[in-house]
């Protein structure tokens, strides 16, 4: 009964598996399998569905066209047939899910369709739900999810400043969690807190939610809005979202329906004025994400970022992630300033100076609106599903040394931790952190920039001080950093005198290195 050729493979091998396949379908042909074709040149009598007809011409797994109707056909590992019509496009395909072509199953696959699978496969793809008692052990509760406080609290101690924004996003995914595990029997229906986080680049939202699905335990999907494009063009289609969320969660499709969201540079789907043609990256993909923000049951291609006949789906429900967009915005503060001015009656054509006892203290981004956001070149029923929005502010130089040398995980402990590890005691004077937090603002990239700065730095430091087992303290100054002094130097017993500074050996390495 089977599409495929007994050339494919092996005969028997082949037999025993389009056996195994007729019991998984009840024994039946396939409702979803295509009508079996006439035998073109073929040896036995056309299928009938009965399991003995075998075909002898192979069929394309991609375009399901006959050899007879390609100009010639590959046979691939794993009993896959691909025309050279769609030898590229199969590739491509391969290599966008990452899939190694060698390590395909020695079976016939013949029964995939666009977008689905044979049973048997799709049980080795998708995990199969879980049992109600496993569900029940695994799922999670409202108990799981603390309380507004206790989420702001925990993220304290990773994420330094943005008070406001950590406050709303601890209520926001209270209130997210408790419309999903409430009673809906009763007609109140709580909508979803989908959220809209604007801040500039580096300032933290990324982390922000990277740390909230940390400390919820749930799995978090990040993907870019700027890859995305409307279905049927180049780029990623809507679902290539979700199956990131599925590839997190392990493939479990219950946790993956718990799970958050989060699209990055989300202002870059703005719509796009003077559009000639259509504008497939823009408006049309806010249009496309509605359905999916708001909650809709949708086909989720299995561990590959679009559908395609080589890769299983499997069906999401979004009614219960939460979807978080972030951006940074970057015109958006003209905009802003615009309106203040007009507000405060300043005349057409005026210099866009803020309106008088109004700071420019680089935080315009917080006034904003949803109005302003409309103006931008969002549609407005993209902003109605987003109804939480998040402001986040451009990070001070206080609060980058403190991002420095504060959170749980800082960069500053973990040097500390690496230089431990050789027994030698590594300090940063204060000046030397100003000095970092300042090179890290005229990079004009936030928190983002600490890392790399530091790291330039450091790799001197890092590359001489294990050199010599009598160094037990380096405190790294200012002047070192400004390469007109060294660090200071202090060694293994002197390290341990009472007094801080005795018996410093400064500047015994050269200014500006050590090498
Ligand atoms: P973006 O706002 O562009 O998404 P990210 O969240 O990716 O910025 O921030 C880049 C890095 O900077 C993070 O990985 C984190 O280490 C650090 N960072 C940014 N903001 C903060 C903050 N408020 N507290 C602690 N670390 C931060």
């Amino acid at each position: 009964m089977s599409e495929f050729d007994s050339k494919n493979g092996d005969d028997s091998v082949n037999t025993d598996i389009f056996d195994i396949l007729d019991e998984e379908n009840g024994g039946a042909s396939d409702g979803n399998a295509k009508p079996e074709k006439p035998e073109e040149g073929g040896d036995g009598a056309p299928g009938n569905g009965s399991g003995n007809g075998r075909r002898t011409e192979r069929y394309c797994n991609m375009c399901q066209r006959p050899e007879s109707k390609t100009s010639g056909m590959l046979q691939l590992p794993g009993g896959l047939n691909i025309c050279t019509d769609c030898m590229q496009k199969s590739f491509d395909s391969f290599n966008s899910s990452g899939l190694d072509i060698n390590s395909l199953p020695k079976i016939p696959i013949g029964r995939i369709q666009l977008g689905r699978i044979t049973p048997g496969e799709a049980q080795k793809n998708v995990k199969k739900r879980k049992s109600e008692e496993e569900k029940a052990a695994e799922k999670l509760s409202m108990k799981d999810i603390p309380r507004p406080h206790r989420i702001k609290a925990m993220l304290d101690e990773y994420v330094v400043g943005q008070e406001k924004a950590k406050k709303a996003m601890a209520v926001a995914v209270y209130n997210h969690y408790k419309r999903v595990f409430c009673e809906k029997n009763d007609g109140i229906e709580i909508e979803k807190s989908n959220m809209l986080m604007i801040g500039p680049t580096g300032s933290g939202k990324t982390y922000l939610v990277k740390t909230l699905a940390k400390l919820l335990k749930v799995p978090l999907a990040i993907a870019d809005a700027t890859s995305l494009t409307e279905a049927g063009y180049i780029g990623d289609d809507i679902e290539s979202v979700l199956s990131k969320l599925l590839a997190a969660s392990d493939n479990d499709v219950d946790r993956a329906e718990h799970g958050i969201v989060y699209i990055d540079e989300i202002d870059k789907i703005a719509k796009k004025e003077n559009m000639r043609s259509r504008d497939v990256s823009g408006e049309a993909v806010q249009q496309e994400l509605l359905k999916m923000l708001e909650g809709t049951r949708m086909e989720v291609p299995v561990g590959a970022a679009s559908k395609n006949p080589m890769v299983p789906t499997t069906t999401i429900d979004t009614s219960n992630i939460l979807f978080i967009c972030g951006g940074a915005f970057p015109e958006m503060e003209k905009i802003i300033r615009e309106r203040l001015n007009k507000a405060s009656g300043m005349g057409f054509g005026a210099e866009l100076k803020l309106p008088e006892g109004m700071a420019d203290d680089g935080n315009l981004l917080t006034k904003v609106t949803m109005d302003d956001l409309r103006e931008f070149g969002m549609i407005p029923e993209f902003l109605g599903r987003l109804p939480v929005l998040v402001t986040l502010e451009s990070l001070s130089r206080d609060y980058l040394v403190r991002i420095l040398k504060e959170p749980k995980n800082a960069i500053l402990k973990q040097y500390v931790k690496l230089l431990a590890m050789d027994e030698v005691d590594l300090r940063f004077e204060e000046g030397a952190l100003e000095l970092i937090a300042e090179k890290a603002m005229e990079k004009k990239t936030g928190a983002r920039a600490l890392r790399a700065i530091l790291e330039e730095y450091m790799l001197d430091i890092m590359y001489e001080i294990p050199k010599d087992d009598n160094i037990g303290r380096v405190t790294i100054t200012r002047e070192y950093l400004e390469k007109k002094g060294g660090p200071k130097i202090e060694l293994r017993g002197q390290a341990a005198l009472p007094e801080p500074g005795a018996g410093e050996v400064s500047g015994t390495l050269p200014a500006g290195g050590l090498a």
